[in-house]
């Protein structure tokens, strides 16, 4: 077992709360980074029951001090990029933000690396959102990026910033290119979880429609929880590189909407209105990724299907919603 120390920005969010769990049980010190906004952010960390295994840093990607002083207290071998403004939609609303956070974020944090620790190895969270209006039918590491929203540039910024710190300053510095993945802990503003919530809610009483836009969008979607091994398997290589992880399976909103409902035994088409309030200024129409790199160098593949995935959001939603009516 390892007694290595790694630090994770966005520790509070899913991929956060997955990644800090696998690390403890491979015997990790874990540093979570939390920017301290007064909201509880920590509902995740309690679910997994991690919470109080995580030493908690107060610090914030868009300061880059107590960024510096994060490295310098933890003295951090791993670190995992993983904060952001993550969310497509608010990024037209707050663009700057996005690019503070998301963006100048990320290289503010390999800042903090080079000078603190250069010899520690860094993430990046870098999107398949990055492909946007997709230049070739999969997408692998060597696919031309057309991003498609504030989001998008930002991460492409942050992506771009890892691969010039790797060579310009010769930084371990990798960036995976995640495609969407999703867990019961998903932030409910995105797709699958606000299916997953509203079917819960419709199948105990409590909802009577579920308002989406764009349901022929379709994406590749895998597990949260097999997604983070990528990450750290990505650091333990000799060399630094970029990776595409995926399942290689692309599935429309409509189709997820139908397996979801379909778990409790209703019918999609009876419950979801198209509303254009929710569709968006630019659209990634598809995406499907090529993740044959990271199966031959890192061993990954992708474990769960998108069928046990969805059921298993469901059943964490219903599961929620029924102690909601208990309490
Ligand atoms: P979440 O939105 O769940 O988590 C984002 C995290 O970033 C939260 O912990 C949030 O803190 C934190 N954060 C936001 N702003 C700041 C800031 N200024 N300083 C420090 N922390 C901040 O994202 P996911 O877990 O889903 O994704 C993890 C990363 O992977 C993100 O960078 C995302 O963009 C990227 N990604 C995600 C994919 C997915 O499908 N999930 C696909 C590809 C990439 P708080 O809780 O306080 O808001
Ligand atoms: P993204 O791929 O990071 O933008 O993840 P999301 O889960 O937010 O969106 C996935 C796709 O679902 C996008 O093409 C959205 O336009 C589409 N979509 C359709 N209706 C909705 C909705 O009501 N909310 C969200 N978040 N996405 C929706």
């Amino acid at each position: 077992m390892s007694s290595k120390h790694a630090l994770i920005t966005g520790v509070t969010g899913q991929d956060g709360a997955y990644l800090a769990r696998f690390l403890l049980g491979r015997g990790y010190s874990v540093h979570g980074v939390i920017a301290r906004r007064g909201t509880d952010t920590l509902w995740r960390l309690r679910e997994l029951s991690v919470l109080d295994d995580i030493e908690i840093i107060d610090a914030d990607l868009i300061d880059l001090s107590s960024l510096i002083r994060a490295l310098e207290r933890t003295k951090a071998e791993e670190i995992y990029n993983l904060a952001a403004q993550s969310f497509v939609a608010t990024s037209w609303d707050q663009p700057l933000l996005t690019a503070e956070v998301t963006a100048v974020g990320a290289l503010r944090l390999l800042e903090a690396m080079r000078i603190v620790n250069p010899k520690a190895r860094f993430y990046q969270a870098s999107t398949s959102e990055m492909f946007g209006k997709i230049q070739q039918p999969v997408q692998d590491e060597r696919t031309p990026f057309y991003p498609r929203s504030p989001y998008a540039v930002s991460k492409l910024f942050a992506h771009w910033s890892t691969v010039n710190y790797r060579e310009s300053f010769n930084l371990h510095a990798s960036s995976g290119i995640l495609f969407n993945h999703e867990s019961p802990l998903r932030g409910i503003e995105f797709v699958t979880r606000k299916v997953t919530d509203a079917v819960a809610r419709i199948n105990c009483g409590l909802q009577k429609e579920l308002r989406l836009g764009n349901v022929d969008a379709q994406r590749d979607w895998g597990f949260a929880g097999d997604y983070v091994e990528a990450m750290w398997a990505m650091l333990q290589q000799p060399e630094p590189d970029n990776y595409v992880v995926a399942t290689g399976k692309t599935t429309s909103v409509r189709e997820m909407c139908r397996i979801a409902f379909a778990h409790v035994g209703l019918k999609s088409e009876d419950y979801v209105v198209v509303d254009p309030r929710y569709h968006r200024p630019a659209e990634v129409d598809v995406l499907i990724g090529n993740a044959a790199k990271a199966k031959e160098r890192l061993g990954w593949s992708p474990k769960t299907p998108l069928e046990t995935l969805i059921h298993m959001m469901v059943d964490a939603d219903i599961e929620r919603v029924r102690r909601s009516l208990r309490a």
